[in-house]
């Protein structure tokens, strides 16, 4: 199964009410605990090169623990969307247009100066 994020949300909320845990998930908490999974994320490779990063993402032991970030991550931010009342589909498809009139092709490609400092 894909990463279906109707069914994530739901799953999410499931797990939350099951454990008697939405007390706890104001968007402050979930915040707060997306960016301690984020932490955790970069906790992984903190130290390493970006050799070093590939090598461990070739063994079944670093991908695996890299993974679990990842969907940590992707649980906290479903969450909060869901809390929030946002689709989250809808969010990410209005901002990747956003981030294209923005960063129109022509203008930026090869370049990494945000748009907001860009002299036209
Ligand atoms: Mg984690």
């Amino acid at each position: 199964m894909g990463f279906d994020l109707t069914y994530a949300a739901k799953r999410a909320e499931e797990f939350a009410k099951l454990r008697d845990w939405e007390q706890f998930h104001s968007l402050k908490n979930l915040s707060m605990a997306l960016t301690g999974e984020i932490g955790e994320l970069v906790e992984i490779t903190q130290w390493m090169s970006d050799e070093e990063v590939t090598e461990l993402l070739a063994t079944s032991e670093g991908r695996a623990r890299i993974e679990e970030e990842v969907a940590d991550i992707a649980i906290y931010l479903v969450r909060i969307a869901q809390r929030a009342g946002i689709d989250l589909s809808e969010a990410v498809e209005r901002k990747f247009s956003i981030n294209e009139a923005r960063y129109p092709v022509d203008t930026v490609r090869g370049t990494s100066v945000k748009y907001s400092e860009r002299k036209s």
